[in-house]
């Protein structure tokens, strides 16, 4: 019989350690930050405080980074936060600039750098998208343009209980999606379309390379 082993800070923590020792990739963590009311009409709570502590727990475990990143919304726009908590997390972020170094960094998901400059919505003007090649997603249930399309059967490329993955890829049709139409949330992807599609938003964050994409 399998024992399911739920990974606790005692176990994740040594682990880390010792692939950053091992030195034969880059590794790192990302830490969500998040909000939540405690109970209908009670007091707003949230991780935004803990930041720069999660960014000294990853360069003290040999990290090379530590990614911030936004909730988003179940329907993938962004969260709203309160005045409070959006002061606190700029000034957590501030605080970690002193702790980059030639060996760690703190990086800041799109997501995030988005919530400081724009609307929820993201209305896109493009009707391909550009990085679904490199997004796609393979479940049980079946191949996805990406993961915000996970699940929905409109979009549902291919069935992989029913063909193989070289006939379902040679055979996906991309032009299913319109982000146009289909994609009007918030897509961590769109400044690469942008990019792609000859628009000029820059792909790099901050001249920073997106280790993500
Ligand atoms: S624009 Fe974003 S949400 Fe829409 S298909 Fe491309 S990656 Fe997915």
């Amino acid at each position: 019989m399998r024992t399911r082993i739920t990974p606790t800070a005692s176990t994740v923590e040594p682990n880390i350690r010792r692939i950053a020792e091992v030195g034969a990739c880059d590794v790192g963590y990302s830490f969500v930050a998040l909000s939540r009311q405690e109970s209908r009409g009670g007091q707003c709570v949230s991780n935004v405080g803990e930041i720069y502590e999660a960014a000294c727990l990853a360069r003290s475990l040999g990290c090379r980074y530590l990614e911030v990143k936004s909730e988003l919304t179940p329907d993938h726009h962004l969260e709203s936060w309160s005045s409070q908590f959006s002061s606190e997390l700029a000034s957590e972020l501030d605080r970690c600039d002193r702790l980059v170094s030639e060996t760690f960094e703190v990086l800041v998901s799109q997501s995030l750098l988005d919530y400081f400059t724009t609307e929820s919505a993201q209305p896109k003007s493009y009707v391909t998208c550009a990085v679904t090649r490199l997004r796609t997603l393979i479940t049980p249930t079946g191949m996805y343009p990406c993961a915000y399309h996970r699940g929905k059967e409109r979009f549902r490329l291919a069935d992989l209980s029913e063909s193989s993955l070289r006939d379902a890829w040679i055979g996906a049709d991309l032009s299913l999606v319109d982000p146009s139409v289909d994609c009007d949330f918030h897509c961590s992807r769109h400044g690469q379309n942008v990019w792609i599609h000859g628009g000029d938003e820059s792909v790099e964050r901050g001249g920073k390379p997106d280790f993500f994409l």
